[in-house]
């Protein structure tokens, strides 16, 4: 004979209920059933909430009218879809359990409490309305079935509302239990009866144990525990994308996993199977077809080294330490039996090897009472200073990671929490298992998804993911949010998962928890929007979506968004710009700004901030690592001058040539930043304080374009059309220039620690002369690179090469994939 136990989320309809029917016959034909049953979806949790609202004299009749109607319509929908069900008995049931569960509500809230000995009682109602109904719709199939109360069966001990079951007691009550296989049995699950005769019932989430328990008692050939997953992943599936389904897991495997908060399968579950050698099932009542996870002795030969990742929520950590510690003979064994002593279960525990202190983990609910007990109990030691206070920490959370084979692989340590480093999380305390099958770290609660979710993409996923955040939608960003779109399914098949979750421009601030469908009128979203941006903003909804690897991209101008990096930074975001006000502020800035990315560990990638899409600052930063020091440096930075310039050259007046710099997207949102060399001047200071010299912008020798004579006040386009004004001053230096057989550059350069930026005439035999057009060309001399000089040269300017410099250095931001 099989046990099958199907779970509340088996259980949450009719339909659900009629399928759960199907796999019963279809097992009970081959081998004989016996069937345990949860309570239909969520009703233990209504009954838990009923009993805590009528305690506190809260008005619970809304959740009660709730309760009834989810009951009725379950019946209702069977009566409708099944032929022959019949509901008059079962309404009857219902109904009398509906109102003695009021009786008992009316009196908590007389009482102002609910004893737990009633409310197990009350918390095992859904349980028995579950097989009541399953029993019925057997009956309408003409299959022969009979309903095993617990209460007579499961004997127990312990709480009234989490019990231990005596396994070889309960066994011996079976014996009038007909398991020939004739008749399908039905066994509530999650309750049991105590020596006092009274109904309890073995913890939340206990019709596992239950299905475990009957499995011992008739000898089951096999549990086989239905839910709604296909089986026991390596972690959650329904937090971490990704997770692999496992084909097995021992014993010991299962019981860590469970125990450390993989809610598929409750942890108590696993001593009677594992006892009597039953082999345990996890299995899809959603899809049955899927073959399940098989829990016994086997080993996977699949997975052989780390199995899975789970964490618990809700723990609080105290701290028994103090100077009167070390040498204290049976302290440890006292603070545990005051643990004991309370019921109180312990989920971890560590003790530093100088015995000065034990630390470890229970369940936030026990806390107060821990604590009240523990300074009881130490009153003396805490008076006489013996003990520190005892420390208490709140919010925390246990990750764990499991396998049996983690004992013969080296490294898996290191791998963990290097992976913890990257998703930033603090270890507040660390334990591994002395049979090396799980180590476990207590982190802060609200990091516990992120942290998994990291550990679980290093160990187990080629999949990393790059959460970008993009702030700025002019050309650039535009371009780059197109450019993104057209790649993400590339990338995604190159295991990179590229999501834009934010766009924001001065106004409004776009989010999406999904990933922003970048094909499908995110400006539109955006403008309707009724955000803003803000770091805040932003790191909650990080925070909120536990996203791993955030990168904030900005392609705006602005010093205020540029003056944030240091404070993104330090909440968990790359930062990738092409806007040049951050490297170019004060040096005490600057320097502020490699501060946080050394103690942050957050990259600043600034690549396309002197030759758009040309790798500049990467080469120069790779030629200074390795010894080389800059001499003297002439080039041509800006890619909107290359082209006026050129222009020049074929006879276009100054104010022709902007225009259609301008209109081809060459130039700065506001041309004056080109002509006035503002732009330029930046450019030279990041390079220059990337070679190590410590400048200001003020340093900058800069001649403009615009003469200081020349208004270049007002708007873009009142600028734009007072400019012909400069053309004959222009076109006259251009005709001396060319009288010479020379051309004007507009040329930045650095020599002996000065910055220069200005116009130069020069001849055909000169470097610069051929570069126009749009072109930039940079000749780097240094000790190396002399006399010839290291030369990049290329298209300087324009959306589409910046937006992929941009791109490039996001896909830098990636995670170290380790090993
Ligand atoms: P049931 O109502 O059938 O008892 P539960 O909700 O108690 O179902 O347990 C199933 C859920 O356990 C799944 O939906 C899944 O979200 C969760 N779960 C947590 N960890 C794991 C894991 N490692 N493998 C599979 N499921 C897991
Ligand atoms: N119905 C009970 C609960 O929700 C037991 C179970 O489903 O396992 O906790
Ligand atoms: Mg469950």
């Amino acid at each position: 004979m099989k046990v099958l136990k199907f779970g509340g989320s088996s259980l949450a309809d009719a339909e659900r209920y009629l399928r759960v029917k199907d796999i019963t016959m279809a097992c009970h034909t081959e081998s004989g059933a016996a069937i345990v049953l949860s309570a239909p979806k969520g009703v233990t949790n209504a009954l838990s909430l009923l009993c805590d609202e009528a305690a506190s004299g809260k008005d619970y009749g809304e959740l009660f009218a709730k309760l009834n109607m989810v009951l009725f319509g379950i019946l209702d929908d069977l009566q409708t879809n099944l032929p022959n069900f019949k509901s008059a008995n079962l309404a009857e049931f219902i109904q009398n359990t509906l109102n003695e569960l009021n009786q008992h509500l009316e009196g908590f809230a007389l009482l102002r409490c609910a004893p737990e000995q009633v409310v197990a009682k009350i918390l095992s109602i859904g349980e028995y309305v579950s097989v009541n109904i399953f029993s019925e719709i057997l009956n309408a199939v003409g299959q022969e079935n009979s309903i095993i109360d617990p209460v007579g069966h499961i004997i127990a001990e312990g709480e009234y509302l989490d019990s231990i079951c005596d396994v070889s007691a309960s066994k011996a009550r079976f014996e009038d239990v007909d398991s020939s296989g004739k008749q399908v049995l039905i066994m509530p699950g999650f309750v049991a009866v105590n020596e006092a005769g009274e109904k309890v019932t073995l913890g939340r989430n206990g019709s596992d144990y239950s299905a475990a328990i009957l499995a011992a008692c008739i000898d089951a050939e096999c549990c086989e525990i239905w839910t709604d997953v296909d089986g026991v992943y390596n972690a959650d599936p329904n937090q971490v994308e990704g997770a692999v389904l496992l084909d097995k897991l021992t014993y010991q495997e299962a019981m860590e996993l469970s125990y450390f908060g993989a809610k598929v399968l409750h942890p108590k579950t696993i001593g009677p199977i594992a006892q009597h050698h039953i082999p345990c099932l996890i299995r899809n009542t959603l899809n049955p077809a899927a073959p399940g996870t098989l829990i016994s002795n086997e080993a996977s030969t699949k997975w052989t080294s780390v199995k899975g990742i789970s964490h618990l929520d809700d723990m609080t950590m105290f701290n028994v330490a103090g100077p009167g510690m070390k040498g204290m003979v049976g302290m440890a064994s006292r603070v545990f039996e005051v643990m004991s002593n309370a019921n109180i279960s312990i989920s971890l525990i560590t003790q530093s090897s100088s015995e000065y202190s034990i630390s470890f983990c229970i369940h936030s609910k026990d806390a107060g009472r821990a604590q009240d007990l523990l300074e009881d109990s130490f009153a003396l030691e805490l008076s006489n200073h013996l003990l520190d206070p005892i420390e208490v920490r709140h919010d925390l959370a246990i990750v764990t990671l499991v396998g049996d084979g983690m004992r013969h692989s080296k490294g898996l340590a290191a791998k963990f929490f290097s992976s913890l480093s990257q998703a930033r999380v603090n270890n507040v305390a660390i334990a591994q298992g002395s049979s090396e099958r799980s180590i476990s770290t207590v982190i802060e609660a609200n990091k516990a998804k992120k942290a998994v979710k990291i550990v679980h993409q290093n160990f187990f996923s080629s999949l990393h993911s790059i959460d970008a955040f993009l702030v700025g939608c002019g050309t650039v960003g535009k371009e780059f949010l197109g450019q993104v779109a057209r790649q993400q399914a590339a990338l995604l098949e190159r295991n990179i998962k590229l999501n834009v979750y934010g766009i924001a421009n001065s106004k409004k601030l776009l989010l999406d928890q999904n990933g922003i469908d970048l094909n499908n009128g995110w400006d539109q979203a955006l403008q309707q929007s009724d955000k803003t941006l803000s770091v805040e903003t932003l790191k909650d909804f990080v925070h909120a979506n536990s996203l791993v690897n955030p990168v904030l991209i900005d392609c705006t101008s602005s010093t205020v968004i540029a003056e944030q990096y240091p404070d993104m930074m330090e909440n968990g975001f790359h930062v990738v710009t092409p806007n040049k006000k951050a490297n170019t502020a004060s040096t005490e800035f600057y320097q502020l700004l490699r501060d946080t990315v050394q103690t942050t560990n957050r990259q600043f990638l600034y690549e396309t901030t002197v030759g758009a899409g040309l790798p500049v600052i990467e080469n120069l930063q790779k030629l200074f690592y390795a010894g080389d020091e800059l001499t003297k440096f002439e080039g041509i930075l800006s890619g909107s001058l290359s082209f006026v310039f050129g222009k020049l050259d074929e006879g276009l007046s100054l104010s022709e040539a902007t225009n259609i710099a301008k209109q081809n997207g060459f130039t700065e949102p506001d041309p004056r930043d080109d002509l006035s060399g503002m732009d330029v001047a930046r450019k030279l200071l990041i390079m220059a304080r990337e070679a190590g010299l410590t400048l200001e912008l003020d340093d900058i020798q800069i001649e403009s374009v615009l003469p200081g004579s020349f208004d270049a006040s007002g708007s873009i386009d009142e600028f734009m059309a007072k400019l012909p004004e400069l053309d004959s001053l222009v076109a006259q230096r251009i005709e001396a220039a060319k009288q010479e057989g020379k051309v004007l550059r507009y040329v930045g350069s650095i020599n002996q620690g000065k910055c220069v930026v200005n116009i130069q005439a020069v001849n055909d035999k000169h470097p610069l002369y051929p570069v126009k057009d749009g072109e930039n060309a940079l000749a780097i001399h240094s000790h190396y690179y002399q006399p010839i000089p290291y030369v990049i040269r290329g298209y300087g300017a324009g959306a589409a090469v910046t937006a992929a410099g941009v791109f490039a250095d996001v896909m830098r931001t990636m995670p170290w994939k380790q090993s």
